[in-house]
């Protein structure tokens, strides 16, 4: 079942029974589905709760949490470079992902379907108008080399996938370098924003946070970072460093092979008594 949150005027975050989110944002004219979660539930039937206008749907990157849903769709648009990461993904693996994901709400028999990824087209476009919504897309390189964002104007908003979540991952498949990200938060910074929307959360970020970011960025090299396994699908693991938690946390997660942190060995685990 997905869930919906209404941020502001024209704009809702839905979220899937596996805890992952989409934005949508509704225009005069078009609707815009941002990312389309796991797969776990039926996305298009989920925006037609809310609009009947024709819909553009496009994804922030590869990464499965943002594409599964995409087999609800006839055409999702994507920048190509993310194709790659379907290598990784099979129907078979996206099944398991699911299951463990949804657990008893899962059907048993419920196998995924990925119809070879044929819905997908290059997202080769620059912008867009929803009726009385201009869009800009962002390239947001760091958590993956082709992640985008959108940016809309008249709303002071950028919705931003999982380029600026504030425990920036940099350890899933495609990710770029931490000088990717950092010139990604340099050039948020420009843009003419008060919030933005994340993936993984049902509220707006302000814009003020980037700072912290970024200071989180620049003391990573001398940080201690400890080791980290993602307790859901796709279960990677990496170095995880906890730069803040005065409000939001933030952080960075870099992947094992991240040139010169496999230095800094996490310290020797205690042994239980
Ligand atoms: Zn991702």
């Amino acid at each position: 079942m997905v869930t919906f949150t209404k941020i502001q005027d024209s704009v809702y975050i839905l979220k899937d029974r596996a805890g992952c989110c989409a934005n949508l944002v509704v225009g005069g004219e078009k609707a815009l589905l941002f990312d389309t979660c796991t797969g776990a539930d039926n996305m298009e039937e989920a925006v037609r709760q809310i609009t009947d206008l024709p819909l553009l749907v496009i994804a922030s990157h590869g990464h499965f949490d943002h594409i599964g849903g995409s087999i609800y769709f006839d055409e999702v648009y994507m920048r190509e470079v993310e194709l790659s990461v379907f290598e990784e993904y099979s129907n078979e693996i996206i099944t398991g992902w699911l299951k463990d994901m949804c657990g008893p709400d899962r059907d048993e028999d419920y196998v995924y379907d990925c119809r070879d990824w044929e819905q997908f087209r290059d997202l080769d476009f620059n912008r867009f108008d929803l009726g009385g919504l201009e869009c800009e897309i962002i390239s947001l390189p760091g958590h993956t080399l082709g992640s985008v964002g959108i940016y809309i104007p008249s709303l002071k908003l950028l919705l931003s996938g999982d380029a600026l979540t504030p425990v920036m991952c940099m350890n899933f498949t495609n990710h770029g370098t931490l000088e990717d990200l950092k010139n990604t938060l340099r050039k948020v910074k420009e843009l003419d924003i008060d919030y933005y929307l994340t993936s993984h959360h049902e509220y707006k970020m302000p814009k003020a946070q980037l700072d912290i970011m970024m200071e989180c960025l620049e003391h990573s090299a001398d940080a201690r970072y400890h080791e980290y396994q993602y307790e859901t699908p796709p279960y990677d693991m990496g170095w995880f460093y906890l730069y803040s938690v005065e409000k939001e946390p933030i952080g960075l997660i870099l992947a094992y092979d991240t040139p010169g942190v496999g230095r800094r060995k996490p310290a020797k685990k205690e042994r239980a008594t």
